[in-house]
């Protein structure tokens, strides 16, 4: 049975409930994790407090070493993580492996950071005095984690979080911790002082995060809605909170594309990972001239995308990870269809004895699905992609930004005008000038609109895990 991480402890809840971690490609059983609760929260917190008087005095290079070498530990053990992963998420085995090494790579990237924390110095009017900017750890920090991408999202916010000095309460989705756990004893195995990131499962942590009086900032990956109620509770503390929200992210197509590589971004885009992804394209926008040979593309991409489960080595697409979640892409795509839509590709659920058990769903392609539709003005989480057929970028660019999120955004264009004008307009925090939708290291990432703020990678997320402070030396 799973264990909790806090501190020295590998525990279970307080309360000694469990629950089951089930496999969403065959049903089974992968494990059973303790269902820990705000007692478990509380303990995690306090190892964190605790920690924190140790972690954020260290001479900064020394952290840098020790992430750097917890970091390659644990990468040489992403063949030991990644069947984990698939067994608890139902990604492919490739796709687990590219997130694996993902996680380690992220503490390693923001590892780099740790000893270039700069300050300011400062000229007052007084000259016997002066100022200094100085900038400091926060403290304990909660990260609050979802199923999609239980590995990435986690470093997303570990890294940069510990780099700074900070220590951590983790909590990854109740459906994917197995992994996380797995990556998180291996930075320990690999030098990662105990206490520095704290692992606490089940439903009911989450809340006992955001209100417990000790932890100072709370990162959370999730819905919209999740977002609101926990930016609503983390007030009553006035913790810091960065908020990664639902997104449905538009890509527009003009005429004068390369249509080769939109058809692979915008495949990779919509269908990796079983379709469940932040960012991704989900509302597609392709002008005249380009629609006909865009779609045959695409359904040629599509047909090869064999669905099956993740372990198998011919599987070209996992199942979705819960039947709610498949049911919810299936409604969503029976009011467009309700509606008038007409599915180009897939549409429904794969046939065969080896998917009988699991939450399979076909990669799907639907046109002419009219406005109002949900699949439109909801996210769509799942391998199903709407297109819509427009005259010119005018309408592309309206038609993208009719929407409440703004995480993600693309174009393709060989006119540099036409992607400026999309760079300049399009309501996201992110834009895809002919490239495919991955988010990088280097550069900020989060959302606008309702699809949260505060960001993720680059120096601009090491930033937000620090809080600067006034100094003045008076009588020099
Ligand atoms: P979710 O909002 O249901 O849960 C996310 C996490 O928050 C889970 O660990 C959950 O247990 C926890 N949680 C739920 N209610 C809480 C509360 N009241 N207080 C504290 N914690 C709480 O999301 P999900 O279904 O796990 O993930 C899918 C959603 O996440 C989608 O909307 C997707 O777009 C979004 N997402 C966003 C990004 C991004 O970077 N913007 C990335 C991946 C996923």
């Amino acid at each position: 049975m799973a264990t909790m991480i806090i501190e020295g402890d590998r525990t279970k809840a307080a309360s000694g409930k469990t629950y089951e971690v089930r496999n969403p490609a065959t049903g089974e059983v992968v494990d059973e994790v303790p269902a820990g609760g705000p007692a478990d929260v509380d303990k995690a917190a306090q190892a964190a407090a605790k920690a924190f008087t140790t972690w954020s005095k260290l001479p900064a290079n020394q952290r840098r070493e020790i992430l750097h070498k917890a970091s390659q530990h644990m990468l040489s053990k992403v063949e030991e993580i990644a069947p984990v992963l698939t067994k608890e998420q139902g990604k492919t085995l490739l796709e687990s492996r590219l997130e694996a090494r993902r996680f380690g790579e992220n503490i390693g990237w923001f590892a780099d950071l740790a000893d270039k924390i700069h300050g300011q110095y400062v000229r007052l009017p007084d000259l016997t005095t002066y100022g200094l900017v100085v900038r400091r750890p926060i403290g304990v920090c909660g990260a609050i984690v979802p199923w999609n991408f239980p590995l990435t999202l986690a470093a997303n916010k570990v890294a940069p979080a510990i780099a700074a000095g900070n220590t951590v309460v983790l909590k990854p989705a109740s459906t994917t911790p197995l992994a996380t756990l797995l990556c998180i004893e291996a930075l320990i195995e690999g030098g990662l002082p105990e206490g520095v990131v704290n692992v606490v499962l089940g439903q009911a942590t989450g809340e006992a995060i955001v209100a417990h009086p000790l932890i100072r900032k709370i990162a959370l990956t999730g819905s919209t809605p999740t977002g609101k109620r926990v930016m609503a509770k983390a007030s009553e503390t006035l913790k810091k909170v960065t908020l990664e929200l639902g997104g449905s992210d538009p890509c527009i197509v003009l005429d004068d594309a390369d249509l080769e590589g939109a058809a692979r971004a915008i495949s990779v885009g919509r269908f990796f990972n079983c379709g469940q992804q932040c960012l991704s394209t989900k509302r597609l926008y392709v002008q005249e001239g380009a629609y006909d040979a865009l779609m045959e593309k695409l359904v040629a991409r599509a047909a090869k995308l064999k669905p099956g489960n993740g372990l198998d080595k011919d599987s070209r697409m996992g199942p979705m990870h819960t039947e709610t979640q498949r049911a919810e892409v299936e409604a969503q795509l029976k009011d467009a269809v309700d509606r008038g839509a007409k599915v180009v590709f897939g549409g429904g659920r794969p046939t065969g004895s080896e998917y009988e058990r699991g939450w399979f769903i076909e990669p799907t392609i639907v046109e002419n699905v009219p406005d109002g539709a949900r699949m439109w003005t909801e996210e769509v989480f799942g391998p199903a992609l709407p297109v819509r057929k427009i005259k010119d970028l005018d309408e592309g660019l309206r038609l993208a930004n009719d929407t409440q999120f703004g995480l993600g955004s693309s174009i393709w264009t060989a006119n540099m005008a036409a992607a400026h004008r999309a760079v300049q307009e399009l309501e996201a925090g992110y834009t895809w000038v002919n490239s495919i939708v991955i988010a990088h290291d280097e550069l900020p990432f989060g959302g606008t609109k309702q699809s949260g703020f505060g960001k993720e990678h680059g120096v601009e997320a090491f930033l937000q895990y620090t809080e600067e402070k006034s100094v003045v030396y008076g009588g020099v």
